[in-house]
């Protein structure tokens, strides 16, 4: 299996994880932008944000809520955000979620 995201579900490959669900993984950027900067991501393999159904997203949403909770940012604030398609800067093409706080972005 190629896509990098698939192998950190399959536990192929470490990763800090936060949070997890049936549906989704959560787990600390390898190169943080943020003092808190968790990628969160749905098990299953879909490629781009925008193909990501409206349960998924809903579920990747509800996901980030709590880890923001987790982390101690829901009060300070944080930023939520997708990367779709090469001109955005996307680098992994397993939709993921950025969820960057913990200082003033
Ligand atoms: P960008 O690199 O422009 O943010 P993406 O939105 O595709 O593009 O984000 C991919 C993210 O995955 C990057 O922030 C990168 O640091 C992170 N990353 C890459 N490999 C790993 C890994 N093995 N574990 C955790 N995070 C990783």
């Amino acid at each position: 299996m190629s896509c990098l995201f698939c192998r950190i579900v399959d536990g192929e490959i470490p990763a800090t994880v936060v949070h997890e669900t049936k549906t989704t993984l959560a787990f600390r950027d390898i190169h943080p932008k943020a003092p808190v900067h968790v990628l969160i991501i749905p098990r299953e393999h879909v490629p781009n944000a925008v193909d990501l159904d409206g349960d998924q997203l809903g579920d990747l949403f509800a996901a980030a809520k709590e880890i923001a909770e987790a982390e101690g940012v829901s009060e300070t604030g944080y930023r939520l955000l997708f990367n779709t398609g090469p001109d955005s800067g996307q680098e992994v093409f397993h939709a993921h979620l950025h969820l960057l706080g913990g200082t003033r972005l």
